[in-house]
C-alpha cells in the first residue's frame, strides 16, 4: 500500500482550515527563536497553555497568526503538527478518512508514491509529539 502527496506551490489551504494548532515545548522554544522573542514573550503573545497542552493562539479574522499573504512567516521552524501535515494519524491509518481529506489538501493524490511505513513513520512521530 503506498500514498501519493506533494505540497501544491503556493497553496496555503490547510492553514486556513478551522481548528487548532497544538505545539509542543520543542516548537515554542524554536519559533520564539526564530521571531526574535524569549520563550516567555512568545508564550505570552501566541500561545494558550492548558495543563499540559499548548497550542497557537487565533486572531479574530484568520486561522494563524504566522500566515502571511506569501504563506507561513515561520516556515522554517514550523510547529511538527502543521510540518507533518496530511501525515497524521487519523489520516493515515485509514484510507477513506486520507481520500476524503482531498478537500482540505489539493497535494493530496498527487506527486511521487510515498510508501505506507514511511507514512507511519511520520504519523506516529506526530502521535509523540502532540499526542491530542
Ligand atoms: S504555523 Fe505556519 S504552517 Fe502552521 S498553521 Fe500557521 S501559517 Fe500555517
Ligand atoms: S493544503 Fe496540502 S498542498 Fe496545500 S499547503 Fe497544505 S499540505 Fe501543501
Amino acid at each position: 500500500m503506498h500514498l501519493r502527496f506533494a505540497c501544491q506551490p503556493g497553496c496555503t489551504k490547510c492553514c486556513n482550515v478551522k481548528g487548532f494548532v497544538y505545539i509542543t515545548e520543542n516548537d515554542l522554544q524554536r519559533m520564539a527563536l526564530y521571531t526574535g522573542l524569549s520563550a516567555k514573550a512568545f508564550e505570552k503573545k501566541y500561545v494558550v497553555r492548558f495543563k499540559q497542552l499548548l497550542r497557537l493562539r487565533k486572531p479574530r479574522k484568520s486561522q494563524c497568526h504566522f500566515l502571511l499573504e506569501g504563506g507561513c512567516s515561520v516556515h522554517e521552524v514550523k510547529p511538527v503538527q502543521c510540518r507533518l501535515y496530511p501525515f497524521w494519524p487519523e489520516l493515515v491509518e485509514e484510507r477513506l478518512h486520507w481520500e476524503t481529506e482531498r478537500i482540505n489538501c489539493p497535494g493530496i493524490g498527487k506527486g511521487e508514491l510515498i510508501q505506507i511505513g514511511e507514512a507511519c513513520e511520520m504519523a506516529s512521530e506526530m502521535k509523540s509529539a502532540c499526542p491530542v
